[in-house]
């Protein structure tokens, strides 16, 4: 199938008084259609700014793309001029945020609001909207869509807020759905039914979706495929079982083990040790060589090549290379 987005060697970076931030350091990934792919990092690893540079949200300045393209459908949308860029936005690539507050405005009713996102990208008229934006508060799962359209966003809890958000995000059928930490802020039951609610509608509508999250927990129920970053790279990746079973990259065991398990009754987490590195001077070596308890020598003077696993499993990672275990030298005994 041919792929409905691809990312090729991207490099966003900041300016800041401190210097320069390089926030991402050559992503590549691609999508096909209908696909789910999870981009799982922590904090500061580069996941959002990636979504960012895809829907081309990157302030500039202070912010560069300094590097790459991102095609979708083929097209390069770094080329496009910002005027063409908005008849993509929110209709074929839409995204959600973290907090459903900022994506809604409080002084409209949410019927309002959705029937302005339909008419706002097709010509129709008013209770032609209106059928439309009833549809899609009964595809994300809301009681009496009728009653509640004349309700205003506080008058919704979190979880209602945020289908309305993801009913917002659909309402133009796009087909690409950017989700930024969707669940983040909602507790864990309602979190399982968002993504419930997401799988659901990639059934329904066949929409692809780039999920965004510091869980590793959250992807495995909808992820076809996951692709985990650190320090603005993607360091592993692969389907679902192949990073949930056969996981390479010490990174990502560590990120395994501090997702809680159900099947596991007496679970002991363990987070990993340190921080990731300062990105105004990127270590020119593996960026986790600093936490990694199998660090060897050559991890600290020479970035790793990328290692294939499998047709769809990718690691950066020197034990995986045959070069790293001539070579191998421990630098630390903390196993
Ligand atoms: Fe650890 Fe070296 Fe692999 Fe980096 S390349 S994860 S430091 S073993
Ligand atoms: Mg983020």
């Amino acid at each position: 199938m041919e792929n409905l987005l691809e990312v090729q060697d991207l490099h966003v970076s900041f300016s800041t008084y401190g210097g320069e931030v390089k926030a991402v350091r050559g992503v590549s990934f691609e999508l096909k259609k209908g696909e789910t792919l999870a981009i799982v990092g922590e904090s500061g690893c580069g996941k959002s700014v990636t979504s960012n540079s895809i829907m081309r949200l990157i302030p500039s300045p202070p912010g560069k793309i300094s590097n790459g393209s991102i095609r979708f459908k083929g097209r390069d949308l770094l080329k496009m001029k910002e005027k063409e860029m908005r008849t993509i936005r929110g209709v074929d690539i839409s995204m959600i945020f973290q907090d459903p507050m900022t994506a809604l405005n409080p002084t409209l009713t949410v019927g309002n609001q959705l029937k302005e996102g339909v008419k706002q990208h097709q010509k129709v008229s008013n209770s032609e909207a209106e059928k439309q934006a009833l549809n899609i508060m009964d595809l994300v799962g809301i009681p009496n869509p009728k009653e509640r359209m004349k309700q205003y966003p506080h008058q919704f809890s979190g979880g209602m807020r945020q289908r309305i958000v993801i009913a917002m995000a659909l309402i133009c059928e796009p087909e690409l759905l950017i989700a930024d930490e969707p669940t983040t802020a909602l507790d864990v039951t309602i979190q399982a039914q968002i993504l419930d609610l997401f799988h659901e509608i990639q059934h329904k509508t066949g929409v692809a979706i780039i999920l965004i999250t510091h869980d590793l927990g959250v992807v495995a129920k909808i992820a076809n495929r996951i692709a985990v970053m650190y320090a603005g790279k993607i360091i592993e990746r692969g389907t679902k079982r192949e990073i949930f079973y056969e996981a390479e990259h010490p990174y990502t065991k560590g990120l395994l083990q501090s997702v809680p398990r159900l099947d596991l009754i007496e679970e002991h987490l363990t987070p990993i040790d340190g921080t990731p590195p300062d990105l105004f001077s990127p270590p020119v070596g593996c960026p986790f060589t600093a936490r990694c308890p199998y660090a060897m020598e050559v991890c600290e003077k020479v970035y790793p090549a990328t290692t294939h696993l499998g047709s769809s499993h990718q690691v950066d990672c020197w034990l995986q290379d045959e070069r790293g275990r001539l070579v191998a030298q421990p630098i630390k005994q903390k196993l």
